[in-house]
């Protein structure tokens, strides 16, 4: 694994999310090893579940965190919503991962070719048509940028807003943040390779 981990992140995190690179690569090499995704698997954790990370992914197609990471059921609780935009729910959603699920590790995970960036480009600073609740969440990061941007670094962009947007409006995330009970792994998922890549 040629990814160089975080130097400040807590231990519990670091080491979900080795395993999750791990997991990766394995997606990316075309060796997925996962193995619990039987019913047995289900049956298992029928009344409870122990996730070991929050993964917040866009509802594209060609993005299935279990599938990328090389999991199985009852360990990765996703959150999916176009665009990786954080509104009341999708917030809401993490925090529940967060304070109920005690997961170490939440990644925010955009990607390549992203629907809801294309289409904010095109449309800013619209706020008339479809899709209203989802461009306001996009928007602001398009405010204090240019609209020419290459969708890919634009995504990118919004992924580090995601991030400033989780900490200054939910106590939970940002309480479990500076006690170190939570990491957040900003990332961006290419198409071409496969691979999950950090986002500086
Ligand atoms: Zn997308």
């Amino acid at each position: 694994m040629n990814i160089k981990i975080p130097e400040n992140i807590p231990e519990a995190a670091e080491k979900v999310l080795i395993h999750l690179l791990k997991g990766n690569e394995n997606f990316a090499k075309g060796n997925p090893t996962t193995k619990n995704m039987t019913i047995e698997t289900l049956q298992k954790y029928a009344l409870y579940q122990e996730p070991f990370a929050v993964v917040l992914s866009c509802s594209d197609s060609r993005v299935v965190p279990e599938i990328i990471f090389d999991c199985g059921i009852g360990e990765l609780f996703v959150v999916r919503v176009a665009g990786i935009t954080a509104g009341p729910n999708v917030i809401e959603s993490i925090e529940y991962a967060v304070k109920k699920l005690k997961v170490p590790l939440l990644i925010l995970l955009g990607h390549d070719d992203c629907g809801v960036m294309k289409y904010a480009i095109e449309h800013f600073p619209d706020k008339t048509g479809d899709f209203k609740s989802i461009l306001s969440c996009v928007y602001p990061v398009l405010k204090t940028g240019q609209t020419n941007v290459c969708n890919n670094a634009f995504a990118r962009e919004h992924t580090k807003w995601v991030e400033e947007t989780l900490l200054s409006t939910s106590e939970i995330i940002k309480n479990a943040v500076s006690e170190n009970k939570l990491y957040i792994a900003k990332c961006h998922f290419d198409h071409n390779t496969g691979l999950v890549n950090f986002i500086d």
